[in-house]
């Protein structure tokens, strides 16, 4: 057998949305559980639809991902170059080619003329579709003479090239994840091939270069399936042998029905994209998952587990776990539902399984200057009384902000709850004994008993006042693991400002 070559073929028209960082993953989950080649190929022939910085934007959110191809534009390969809008010599020799057969042929209509006939059709209550039938009596190669055609082209009419579509034919398809289907090629229009600028369309370009770059397999979304019969069609006309197909179904909204968008993403507070994205026109910013807080080896474990289940339901796998794990015919013919909750659920999970080192790294590598500028030593100690209750590294931040700031208020229902006279007595005095007091771990805790004692309390009616002044709220860890972080004359200083203004 010859070597598994995948290749993930975006068209750089906008960020990356998460159907695409999925393909794009079975790609290459595919192709290194079968010892082959990972390539990526930037699809950009449609220059009305290019976007700027797209391309930069996909690479950089691969990388990102850690799914690296073996050949790219960036990374070179024996089948360079990469991008289409640079490989305009070899489509050019592959039209002559296929002009010569009887698949193909030139057609002058202009967007005008098929204009026009597509209100004709609606005006009779149909649809237009250049077709085996429409094709007899339309401006092209089928209908004028060999002369009549040369002399146009020579008068450099704009002409595109089309498929012609044989009549009347069964196409019996086959796609790994969806099993055999056929198709009557009665059903499918005349595409266009080669567009009136010489440059091919979407479907030319990308069966000659899945021929020409030796791609074994084509894992794509299940939006091109309808086009899989053309394609076909296509591999055999130029005599080629065809790859094989597997066409993923689509990610699906939170509540089921329908594909996921920008607007769910926007609507319940999500991403769909991997990295932040700025459109050049507008200015406007997509929020990406990276930027988000997510963790990417959470991300794509995420994104791998949307229309794929591995062996014994297991939910937690590294990429190398899932390359040796992965089984195209396991992935789901069902719409894969998109779950907020379950995405946040696994960076939570990778983040509690990173070191207090490695949490700090991701602390420190912020904008957040309170981080920033706090000791390595105090960070190492907040990380593990923070960290298992912490979704993102950032909420470690948001959810101790007590350990870097005094309380500038006090939450009115904890106030309510654990402040009153007593509570005040207790506290101006524990503000003076305290400076006394061994903070050294364990003892710290006996100390505080031992004061609660003296006052014949018990523990509670000093610990929530107490944690009230120091963390403004009745939350966080331990009220003695975070003295200790604080230390002696910030505790001090955190009562008193707590006595004197909590009314
Ligand atoms: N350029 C196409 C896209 O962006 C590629 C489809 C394919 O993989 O064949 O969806």
């Amino acid at each position: 057998m010859s070597k598994v070559r995948v290749r993930f073929a975006p068209s750089p028209t906008g960020p990356l949305h998460l159907g695409g960082v999925r393909t794009a993953l079975y790609d290459y989950l595919f192709a290194k559980s079968q010892g082959g080649d990972f390539v990526l190929r930037i699809e950009d022939t449609d220059t009305a639809r290019y976007v700027e910085g797209a391309e930069e934007y996909i690479m950089e959110a691969l990388e990102w991902c850690g799914i690296i191809p073996d050949e790219s534009p960036k990374h070179g390969g024996k089948f360079a170059p990469y991008r289409q809008s640079e490989r305009r010599e070899i489509y050019d020799k592959h039209l002559a080619e296929l002009l010569k057969t009887d698949y193909a042929y030139i057609a002058f209509d202009t967007p005008e003329d098929l204009d026009e006939i597509r209100k004709e059709f609606e005006q009779n209550g149909e649809v237009f579709a250049y077709n085996y039938i429409t094709r007899n009596r339309l401006k092209n190669s089928l209908t004028l003479s060999k002369e009549q055609v040369q002399k146009l082209i020579d008068e450099k009419v704009p002409y595109v090239v089309r498929f012609k579509m044989p009549v009347d034919r069964i196409l019996n398809l086959e796609d790994i994840i969806r099993g055999k289907f056929s198709v009557n090629t009665n059903s499918l229009d005349d595409k266009v091939l080669v567009k009136n600028d010489g440059m091919p369309t979407y479907h030319f370009a990308n069966i000659v270069d899945d021929h020409e770059m030796e791609i074994s397999h084509v894992i794509r979304g299940e939006e091109w399936l309808p086009s899989l019969g053309l394609h076909y069609l296509l591999y055999e006309a130029m005599g080629w042998e065809r790859p094989q197909f597997a066409h993923l179904s689509l990610i699906l909204k939170p509540e089921g029905k329908g594909k996921l968008s920008k607007r769910d993403g926007d609507k319940f507070g999500f991403p769909v994209f991997p990295l932040n994205f700025k459109d050049p026109e507008t200015g406007n910013i997509s929020k990406g998952y990276r930027e988000e807080g997510y963790l990417p080896d959470a991300f794509i474990n995420m994104v791998a587990l949307l229309g794929w289940s591995p062996a014994n339901d297991r939910e937690i796998l590294t990429l190398e776990e899932m390359v040796n794990e992965f089984d195209l015919h396991k992935v789901h013919k069902a719409g894969a539902r998109f779950s907020k909750e379950k995405a946040e659920w696994f960076n939570q999970q990778y983040l509690k399984s990173k070191s207090d080192d490695e949490v700090l790294s991701l602390l420190k590598n912020t904008e957040n200057s309170a981080l920033v500028n706090s000791g390595n030593e105090k960070l190492l100690k907040i990380i593990p009384l923070m960290k298992e209750r912490a979704t993102f590294a950032k909420d470690i931040y948001e959810d101790g902000k007590f350990f870097f700031e005094a309380p500038s208020h006090y939450e009115e229902k904890a106030v309510k709850k654990s402040w009153n006279e007593n509570a005040v007595n207790l506290m101006t005095d524990l503000a003076e004994k305290l400076l006394d007091f061994n903070f050294e771990n364990e003892t710290l805790k006996q100390e505080i008993h031992d004061f609660a004692e003296s006052h014949q309390v018990g523990m509670g009616k000093v610990m929530m006042p107490l944690r009230l002044c120091l963390v403004g709220e009745l939350k966080g860890p331990d009220v003695p693991d975070i003295m200790q972080i604080l230390g002696k004359e910030e505790c001090a200083a955190r009562i008193k400002n707590a006595v004197n203004n909590i009314p």
